[in-house]
């Protein structure tokens, strides 16, 4: 019987150093081959709490053999039997619920209710894949006489997901529910900033019942991602990161003829127009805006305010000053982080935009830790970096438009197109704007338009290379291929059918 990852005891923010994260290959915690490691940083004490393993081609070559050795089996167990460890994970996840916050807080930064919704939507992602036990059959249909056409919808064999720092357990459940219920084994590469969260899914996995090599885990960096989409018994990849690196991933997935869904980053636009609500619109566009410190690829981080809206800017920079650090707002991720952050405030400021309210210089909660306060930057141009590029931090930056199909223009204009909202109370108003943003998830007096299950998220353009969405249905759909069968079972002899 392997050993389950040790309890995380933390009930606090105060620092808790935690064990090694090794990786989970086959039922066991398996150190990389070359034995080497990278520390893990607890980003609101800028101390390391762990390390984690840095794996190589080697160590992936292990758990891919793992998962191809566990297939046949896992396959030919009906999708009914499959799901019930599913089941079993989602009582365990909700049994640990507080442990699992604490680890997500510690090892990413965030406040604990946010914590606890990553690991809370995680839990709904995983309903979904439950509920693929009364939604997952084929379709048949008799085409002719005593011919008769079906679909059944086949796993695809060894499958893998590489994934981002920012939600530790939600975004590894936008792939595992959908992939394992549809019979596939799988290889998951955590983001080596934030292991553990991963650490303690697959720990739970195992408690739920899941077999061995079912569901491994291959920590580490770059070299450990393109030894896995490199990998020939890697039959499909989904990645959540930066658009950069999910760009480059789709290619070289591609080339080699792999089912790629690579999801990238962000820039999202939030136009905010006269007749809006005032206090709707202020208090959504701050929760949006520093939720998760910013940290967020559906963060509203540009406002585009379209004619005379003061008193809501006003009122969006009043509430912001109210935020505390430690309390409202957690840390980001690193000192680099930080660095980056400050870079584009200074930039824009440089550049002409206005400073509203300054998060450079804030007393950091316990005298560490990075931290960035909330931060408006008024009158940004789109051409500026903080207008055009993903900041991924808590900055709001906001461009004056003269008229809504000037904003609606300059949303058009950016690569990305994950989330775009309108703040209105006009239906015609809101229905002009949907029906023109270029992004694939779009909300009206929404701050995060994430859709929730089971609708399926995925954004458009440069948010989002390959088809489909990677969660809800299509997500079922990505992991499986469709076979189609024709059978004739009939003992007359009608030959008025294609013979
Ligand atoms: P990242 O792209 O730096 O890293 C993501 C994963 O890719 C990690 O596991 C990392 O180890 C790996 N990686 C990094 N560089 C690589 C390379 N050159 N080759 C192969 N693999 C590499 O992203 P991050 O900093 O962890 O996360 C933040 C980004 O993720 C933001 O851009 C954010 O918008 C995006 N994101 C997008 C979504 C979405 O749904 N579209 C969701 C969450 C986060």
């Amino acid at each position: 019987m392997p050993s389950p990852a040790p309890p995380f005891p933390a009930r606090s923010h105060d620092f808790a150093p935690y064990a090694p994260c090794p990786n989970w290959i086959a039922g066991a915690w398996t150190p990389a081959a070359s034995g080497e490691t990278l520390p893990v940083y607890n980003p609101r004490h800028a101390e390391v709490m762990g390390h984690v393993a840095l794996s190589g081609a080697a160590d992936v070559a292990r758990a891919v053999a793992a998962a191809k050795a566990a297939f046949p089996a896992w396959r030919d167990t009906p999708l009914k039997e499959r799901v019930q460890v599913l089941f079993r994970l989602k009582a365990l996840m909700e049994r640990d619920l507080d442990e699992l916050a604490w680890l997500v807080s510690h090892e990413n930064g965030k406040v604990l209710p946010e914590a606890k919704g990553d690991v809370l939507k995680g839990i709904e992602c995983l309903e979904f894949g439950l509920s693929l036990e009364n939604m997952a059959q084929g379709e048949q249909l008799d085409v002719s006489r005593g011919i008769n056409c079906s679909t059944t919808h086949e796993p695809l064999g060894v499958c893998a997901g590489v994934v981002p720092f920012n939600f530790p357990v939600m975004v590894p459940l936008w792939m595992l529910p959908q992939a394992l219920a549809a019979g596939n084994t799988f290889v998951l590469k955590p983001s080596e900033v934030v292991p553990y969260g991963a650490l303690k899914l697959a720990s739970l996995l195992q408690e739920a019942g899941l077999p061995d090599g079912v569901f491994n885990t291959v920590n580490g960096s770059q070299p450990a991602v393109e030894a896995l989409v490199d990998h020939p018994d890697v039959k499909a990849m989904a990645f959540v990161g930066s658009t950069k690196v999910a760009k480059l991933l789709y290619a070289r997935g591609a080339a080699l003829g792999k089912r790629m869904l690579c999801l990238g980053g962000a820039k999202n636009h939030l136009l905010v127009v006269p007749d809006a609500d005032p206090e709707l619109t202020a208090t959504t566009v701050v929760a949006s805006a520093y939720g998760c410190a910013g940290q967020r690829c559906m963060a509203a981080s540009l406002m585009i305010a379209v004619g005379e809206i003061q008193p809501i800017i006003d009122q969006i920079a009043s509430i912001t000053r109210k935020l505390k650090l430690g309390e409202d707002m957690g840390p980001v991720i690193s000192s680099a982080a930080v660095d980056r952050i400050h870079r584009y405030i200074d930039g824009a400021e440089q550049l002409g935009a206005k400073v509203l309210v300054d998060g450079r210089r804030v007393a950091a909660p316990g005298g560490k830790g990075w931290w960035v306060g909330p931060t408006i930057l008024d009158h940004v141009r789109p051409e500026m970096p903080a207008g055009c590029e993903e900041i991924f931090g808590p900055v709001l930056s906001i461009i004056r438009a003269r008229s809504v199909d000037e904003a609606i223009a300059i949303e058009n204009a950016s690569p990305y197109g994950n989330a775009a909202s309108i703040f209105t109370s006009s239906g015609a108003v809101a229905r002009h704007c949907i029906e023109r943003f270029q992004a694939g998830m779009c909300g009206v007096n929404v701050g995060v338009p994430v859709p929730r299950e089971p609708f399926g998220f995925g954004g458009w353009n440069d948010s989002l290379f390959g088809q489909g969405d990677l969660t809800g249905y299509d997500g079922f759909r990505f992991w499986t291929r469709p076979r189609k069968l024709t059978s004739r079972w009939s003992l007359s002899k009608d030959a008025t059918w294609m013979s």
